[in-house]
C-alpha cells in the first residue's frame, strides 16, 4: 500500500567520498550504497529529494564551543601536528581522526538534520529522511565515537522553536550520549535509548538508573541490554515503553535514530536484529502519525547497512521492495547473493533472559508512571527561525523537477534559500561514482585494510551545557523557551 505520507529526503553525493582514513570502520561511502539503491528501486519518484544547504557556523555555535568549532574548521592532516594541544582537548584523533574535508563533512551532514528540522516545522513534510545524519556521540567541545559535531541536538533545538515536546528514540547498538546529556535537564525532550551496556561497551553511560535530572528527572528513559537482543526480545521492550511513552508524553514531533549497527553481524555491533525486525520498531514510532525526523547512525557492515536504510525507505513510502537488488553502481558489494534479505545468522548468544528482559520492563515502566502528564509549555521567548516561511516556501521545488546539477552555494556565505539553498534538489540519478570508491584507494567491505579498530572508552565530560557563551548556550534558549 503506497503511503499518504509526505516524504522528504535529504542527500548530498559530495558525502561518500569523505573517508576516515585506512582501517577506520565508519565510511561515509555507505551512503552512496544507500542512495544507489533508493534510487534504483525507483524510491526518489516517491517522496521529494533535497541536497542540503551545508550548516554555517552560527548554526553549529547553538550547541558547540566556539573554540572546538574554530579548531574543525582549521585542522587538516597537514597542519595538524602544529594543534597537538587542542587534538588533545577536544579528543580528536583516534576514534575521530582529522581527515580531509573534515569540517565540509559535517557541514553536510548537520546542514541536512537541520534543514529537515525546518521542513517539519513548517509542516512542509510528514517524515523527512537523513541518513547522513545521527552522529549521536558528538558533545559540545568533544568528539567522541566518530562524531564531531551533533546534527541531532542542533536538530531538535531547531524543533523546540515551533514544538514544545520532542521525542528521541534511539535505536542504535551504542547509547545515545550526546544527544541525552545535552538535554538532561529539561523536560521539553524526552530521550529514550536502547542499546548494549555493560562489560565496557562505548560509551559507557545509559544505565536504567540514570534518567535525567532537575526539571528533566525522568526525562531520559534508557535501555541497557546484553549481547545477542533478537527480533522477539527487543519487540518484547520497545513495544510497550513506546506506548506509554507516547501516551504520557504527547511528543509533537519524533526524531528516530536508525544506527544500523543494532543488525545482526554488524562489525562493531553484537545483536541479532534482523533488518526487519529494526524497520518495525520505525513502523511502529510511525503509526501514531506524528511528524518524524528519520536519522541514520551507526553500522559497520555497510552493505548491510545499505540494505537496511534502503529498506526502510521504502517501508516509510509503503512500498515493499523487491528481494532481488535492482542492478546499481555498487554491485559488487552485494555479492555473493544479490539479496535485500540474505539470511540472518543470529551468531552471538542471546544473554538478555526472559526474567531479566521482563524485570527491565517492570522498572522502565514503574519509572514511566512517575512522569507528569505534559502540562502545556508555554513559549516565552522565540528564537528566530534558521530560514524565514518566506524562503522556506521559495525553496519549494516544483514536482518532478531535476536538481539542474549546480553546486551548492559556498557553506559559509551565509547566503540561503534560493535553488541552491537548503532546498535545492539533488539529482535523481544515483551520483556516478565519478570519484568513486577507488578515490581513496577503498573500496567498501572488501579493502585490504578492512580491520575494524575498537572504540576507545572515554570518561563523559563534565556536562555539555556548562559554560556555553552568553546567547549560545542551549539551555538558556531551552530556559528562555519554558
Ligand atoms: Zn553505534
Amino acid at each position: 500500500m503506497e503511503s499518504k505520507k509526505r516524504v522528504a529526503y535529504f542527500y548530498d553525493p559530495e558525502i561518500g567520498s569523505y573517508y576516515y582514513g585506512p582501517g577506520h570502520p565508519m565510511k561515509p561511502h555507505r551512503l552512496r550504497l544507500t542512495h544507489s539503491l533508493v534510487i534504483h528501486y525507483g524510491l526518489a519518484n516517491l517522496m521529494e529529494v533535497y541536497r542540503p544547504r551545508p550548516a554555517v557556523e552560527r548554526e553549529l555555535q547553538a550547541f558547540h564551543a566556539d573554540d572546538y568549532i574554530h579548531f574543525l574548521k582549521s585542522v587538516t592532516p597537514d597542519n595538524k601536528d602544529e594543534h597537538l594541544e587542542q587534538l588533545r582537548r577536544f579528543c580528536v584523533g583516534e576514534d575521530c581522526p582529522v581527515f580531509t574535508g573534515l569540517y565540509r563533512y559535517c557541514q553536510i551532514y548537520t546542514g541536512a538534520s537541520i534543514g529537515g528540522a525546518v521542513k517539519l516545522n513548517y509542516r512542509n513534510a510528514d517524515v523527512v529522511v537523513n541518513w547522513m545524519g545521527g552522529l549521536h556521540h558528538a558533545k559540545k567541545a568533544e568528539a567522541s565515537g566518530f562524531c564531531y559535531i551533533n546534527d541531532i541536538v542542533l536538530a531538535i533545538l531547531e524543533l523546540l522553536k515551533h514544538h514544545a515536546r520532542v521525542l528521541y528514540v534511539d535505536i542504535d547498538i551504542h547509547h545515545g550520549d550526546g544527544v541525552e546529556e545535552a538535554f538532561l535537564a529539561t523536560d521539553r525532550v524526552l530521550t529514550v535509548s536502547l542499546h548494549k551496556f555493560g562489560d565496557g561497551f562505548f560509551p559507557g553511560t545509559g544505565d536504567l538508573h540514570n534518567c535525567g535530572q532537575g526539571r528533566g528527572k525522568g526525562y531520559s528513559v534508557n535501555v541497557p541490554l546484553k549481547d545477542g537482543m533478537t527480533d522477539e526480545a527487543y519487540t518484547f521492550l520497545f513495544r510497550p515503553v513506546m506506548r506509554r511513552v507516547m501516551e504520557i508524553y504527547q511528543p509533537e514531533v519524533i526524531v528516530f535514530h536508525t544506527g544500523a549497527d543494532s543488525l545482526a553481524g554488524d562489525r562493531l555491533g553484537a545483536f541479532n536484529l534482523t533488518m526487519k525486525g529494526h524497520a518495525d520498531c520505525q513502523q511502529f514510532m510511525l503509526q501514531f502519525g506524528v511528524p518524524m525526523l528519520v536519522l541514520g547512525g551507526g553500522g559497520y557492515k555497510i552493505n548491510n547497512v545499505a540494505r537496511c536504510w534502503a529498506y526502510e525507505t521504502g517501508r516509510i513510502l509503503g512500498q515493499e521492495l523487491g528481494d532481488e537488488l535492482p542492478e546499481n553502481e555498487y554491485q559488487d558489494a552485494f555479492a555473493p547473493d544479490f539479496r535485500l534479505h540474505p539470511p540472518v545468522r543470529a551468531e552471538v548468544e542471546n544473554l538478555n533472559t526472559r526474567e531479566y528482559l521482563q524485570q527491565l520492563l517492570s522498572k522502565l515502566m514503574a519509572n514511566l508512571s512517575r512522569l507528569r502528564p505534559p502540562d502545556g509549555v508555554p513559549f516565552a521567548e522565540r528564537p528566530p527561525d534558521t530560514l524565514s516561511a518566506d524562503e522556506v516556501e521559495a525553496q519549494q521545488p516544483p514536482r518532478g523537477h531535476l536538481w539542474d546539477g549546480t553546486p551548492a552555494a559556498d557553506a559559509d556565505s551565509g547566503s540561503y534559500g534560493g535553488a541552491r539553498g537548503r532546498g535545492a534538489r539533488v539529482d535523481m540519478a544515483a551520483d556516478s561514482g565519478a570519484d568513486g570508491p577507488d578515490m581513496h584507494g577503498r573500496a567498501g567491505e572488501g579493502g585490504g585494510n578492512a580491520v575494524a579498530r575498537p572504540l576507545k572508552a572515554l570518561a563523559l565530560n563534565g556536562g555539555s551545557l556548562v559554560g556555553a557563551p552568553p546567547g549560545r548556550d542551549p539551555a538558556a534558549l531551552l530556559r528562555a523557551m519554558r
